[in-house]
């Protein structure tokens, strides 16, 4: 039996939890690969910092992210103001591992040390996408954002059904909490590339399953490959 074979068995057994395919489907060697998984279970090191940072060229906060998410974050933002007259901003960018543990930290103690409760409402560091330099939290111009009155904004419908066309995803929907670990976040996006987005925004499924998937398909090929 190949390697691929037997990964592809691994991976198609089908009482598995989750977790355990992904411990083989997740592109966990490559922080800097548009796939790498950041979440609870799967974390980036306190080192990683991305290669290719810079200011998106958007209206709001904490721009930075890296080259090619920043570039389509622009077209994105341009393409809502032309096509629904919406003005997104930009709320959260890169969060270097020390803020993320800084937030955190100020969580924790607010919450009086209770671990639990301090992460419902803050990822511990190494656990953020925002790490990767792949991510944005969008806001609506004179809306009220991070919150999941967001999710109804004009803003917030445009960029769900709209996010893939420029390699985006929504990446904590609701009714996903279970796979992904958070809870609903109308205003988190990821990039993944433009062609990756296209697959997982026609799938409906979260980065997690969609992984599961796009490495068995892999697979499939190459163990069909004489
Ligand atoms: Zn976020």
């Amino acid at each position: 039996m190949s390697l691929a074979q037997s990964l592809l068995s691994l991976l198609t057994a089908g009482s598995m939890l989750l977790s355990a395919p992904l411990k083989t489907a997740a592109p966990q060697h490559d922080a800097d690969g548009l796939l790498f998984l950041c979440n609870r279970e799967f974390n980036v090191s306190a080192y990683y910092v991305p290669p290719d940072l810079r200011q998106a060229e958007v209206p709001g906060q904490v721009r930075r992210m890296r080259e090619e998410a920043a570039a389509g974050l622009e077209e994105m933002f341009a393409a809502c103001k032309e096509e629904a007259g919406i003005t997104l901003t930009s709320v959260s960018g890169y969060r270097a591992y020390s803020s993320q543990e800084n937030i955190y930290n100020r969580k924790l103690r607010s919450v009086k040390g209770n671990v639990e409760k301090a992460q419902e409402y803050v990822a511990p560091p190494g656990s953020s996408e925002h790490q990767l330099g792949l991510t944005m939290d969008i806001g609506q111009k004179s809306k009220s954002s991070l919150n999941t009155v967001f999710g109804k904004t004009q803003g917030a419908i445009w960029a769900r059904e709209n996010c893939w066309r420029f390699g985006f995803i929504l990446r904590y929907d609701e009714g996903w909490e279970d796979i992904t670990g958070y809870s609903y976040e109308p205003w988190h996006f990821r990039y993944v590339g433009k062609e990756n987005a296209k697959a997982i925004h026609d799938a409906n499924i979260p980065l997690e399953t969609w992984l599961i998937d796009h490495r068995l398909q892999i697979l499939t090929d190459l163990a069909d490959t004489p």
